[in-house]
C-alpha cells in the first residue's frame, strides 16, 4: 500500500503543535491536558484508549491494535511532560508552536512531543490500513519522566498499579535514531543502553579536638586525601558489551586516524593509554571515558564548624554511574580500593543500568530501514550516560531502545537543543522519521512480514 507521506506529515505536524500549546510542564506537570487530547484523536478514529489519572491532573493514555498474539507486543511509548522554558530568551514563544523557516518551533518539539506524534500517527495509520498483525501494538503517552524519579506519576506508577498494560517484547522511547555528523559521516545511534545510578555519601570520621594541638587522627586530611585519589586514579576500564558495539561500529564509520584510536579504545590493552595519549584534550574524551568506565565524581565537600576545632566527621558527596554488568555491590567495592575500606559509604539513590542486545532481529529491522531511507547512514548502537523512563520498564520484563527517528539538517545539533531555548524539529526530518518508524512497526508486528 502506498501512503501519502506529506498528508501524514503534515497530519503529524498538527498534532505536535497541538501538543505543544498544551503546557506540560513538569512541575507541576498537567499532562491529563496531553492524554485528553490524544485520547480525543485515538477516539475520532474509532479506538478505545485509556486514560489513567495517577495523581489530579497527571493523565497517561493507553490504546493497543490487537495482533492475533503469535508473538509479543510492542510498545510504544513517549512522555508528554516537559522542562520549563523562559519565553524571553527565544526566537518563537514556546508554548505557540508556530511552523517557521521548516521547524516546528517550542518546548517538547525534540523532547519529545515530536516523537509522541510519530508514534500517534504510526498507530494510527496501522489502525486505518487494517494491516493483520501478528502481536499487539500499544501506544502510551505517559506523565512526569522530567521530574518523576522511582514516586513518579508516569511509567513508574503504570509500572507500579498497571503493569499488565505494558507487558512487551520490546519498548521503543527517546533517544536515538537522529543523525551526527561525525568526521563526515551521518552517524545513527540506536540506544540499547543506559549507565546506572549510585549516588552516595562518603563520611571519615575522627576524633574531634581542639585544632592548636593537632593529632594525627584528622577526618578533613583523610576525607581530603581520599577525594584526592579518587580525582586521580579513577575507577577501572571495564567493556561492556554495548560499548563494545559502540565502539567498534563507530571505528568502522569513521575510518581514518580518529578511527583507528576509537577501534584502540575496544582493546582493554591500549585503551587507558589512549584516553590519556590521543583524546587526552580531544572533546569526545569524557563521554568515551564514561562508557569504559564506572565512575564517581565528587561534587560536594563538607565538614567543620568552627576554625579551631577538629570536628569529627567529614563528608563528601559523589555522584557515581555504574556500567550495565556492574552491580551496586561491585561498584562500592571498586569505589572502597580507591577511596580506602576505613571510611563509611551511604547510598543515597540508585538505579540500575540497562542494556538490550543489539543483536535481534528488531534492532536489525531499525538499521536496515536508516539506511533504505538515508543510503549514507552509519548506525551504531550507543550508551546513554544518563537515564530514561526505561529503566521503570526493565524491571518489568521489558527492554527499550531508544529510537525517534529526525533526519536532521546540517549542522543541527541535537543535543544543543535539548532541554534548551528555541527548541524546535525540521518538519521534512520528523515525516522522514515517521516514514522510517511507520516501516519498523508495520515490519515487525504485520502478519504479512516476518522479520
Ligand atoms: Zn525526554
Amino acid at each position: 500500500m502506498t501512503h501519502n507521506w506529506p498528508a501524514l506529515t503534515a497530519e503529524t505536524v498538527r498534532h505536535l503543535q497541538a501538543l505543544i500549546r498544551l503546557e506540560t510542564v513538569n512541575p507541576p506537570g498537567n499532562e491529563l491536558l496531553a492524554a485528553e487530547y490524544l485520547a480525543g484523536v485515538l477516539r475520532a478514529e474509532g479506538l478505545e484508549p485509556l486514560v489513567l489519572e495517577s495523581a489530579p491532573g497527571r493523565g497517561n493514555v493507553l490504546a493497543r491494535l490487537k495482533g492475533t498474539g503469535e508473538a509479543a507486543p510492542l510498545l510504544l511509548y513517549g512522555h508528554t511532560d516537559v522542562v520549563p522554558a523562559e519565553s524571553e530568551h527565544w526566537t518563537h514563544p514556546p508554548f505557540a508552536g508556530e511552523e517557521q523557516a521548516g521547524f516546528v518551533w517550542g518546548r517538547g518539539a525534540l523532547d519529545m512531543k515530536g516523537s509522541v506524534a510519530q508514534q500517534l500517527m504510526v498507530f494510527l495509520l496501522l489502525h486505518r490500513q487494517g494491516l493483520p498483525l501478528r502481536r499487539d501494538v500499544i501506544f502510551a503517552a505517559t506523565a512526569d519522566e522530567e521530574v518523576g524519579g522511582e514516586d513518579g506519576k508516569g511509567v513508574a506508577w503504570l509500572v507500579k498499579h498497571h503493569p499488565d498494560l505494558l507487558r512487551a517484547e520490546f519498548g521503543l522511547t527517546e533517544l536515538g535514531g537522529y543523525n551526527m555528523e561525525f568526521a563526515g559521516a551521518p552517524v545513527y545511534p540506536i540506544q540499547v543502553a543506559e549507565k546506572g545510578t549510585v549516588w552516595l555519601k562518603v563520611r571519615a570520621h575522627g576524633r574531634p579536638a581542639h585544632a592548636s594541638q593537632p593529632q594525627s587522627d584528622n577526618c578533613v586530611v583523610r576525607l581530603a586525601r581520599a577525594v584526592a585519589d579518587l580525582g586521580r586514579h579513577g575507577l577501572p576500564y571495564h567493556l561492556c558489551d554495548a560499548a563494545a558495539g559502540m565502539l567498534t561500529a563507530t571505528s568502522a564509520a569513521v575510518g581514518g586516524e580518529l578511527g583507528h584510536w576509537l577501534g584502540e579504545l575496544a582493546d582493554p590493552r591500549y585503551a587507558e593509554d589512549m584516553l590519556r595519549g590521543a583524546f587526552h584534550d580531544h572533546p569526545l574524551r569524557p563521554m568515551l571515558t564514561a562508557i569504559t568506565h564506572n565512575t564517581a565524581t565528587p561534587t560536594g565537600l563538607t565538614a567543620g564548624y568552627k576554625t579551631n576545632v577538629i570536628p569529627a566527621v567529614a563528608e563528601a558527596v559523589i555522584d557515581g554511574r555504574n556500567l550495565p554488568g556492574t552491580s551496586t555491590a561491585a561498584f562500592l567495592d571498586e569505589l572502597r580500593a580507591v577511596m580506602g575500606a576505613d571510611l563509611e559509604y551511604e547510598v543515597t539513590l540508585e538505579s540500575p543500568p540497562l542494556q538490550t542486545s543489539h543483536h535481534t532481529p528488531l534492532y536489525q529491522l531499525m538499521a536496515e530501514a536508516l539506511r533504505r531511507h538515508d543510503p549514507r547512514a552509519q548506525v551504531v548502537p550507543y550508551m546513554m550516560t544518563g537515564a530514561t523512563d526505561a529503566k521503570y520498564l526493565a524491571p518489568l520484563g521489558v527492554p527499550s531502545y531508544g529510537f525517534m527517528p529526525i533526519q536532521l539538517p546540517p549542522g543541527f545539533d541535537f543535543m544543543r537543543l535539548f532541554h534548551a531555548h528555541d527548541e524546535r524539529v525540521p518538519v521534512a526530518g520528523l515525516g522522514w522519521g515517521l516514514q522510517v518508524l511507520y516501516e519498523v512497526v508495520a515490519g515487525y508486528c504485520g502478519a504479512a512480514v516476518q522479520p
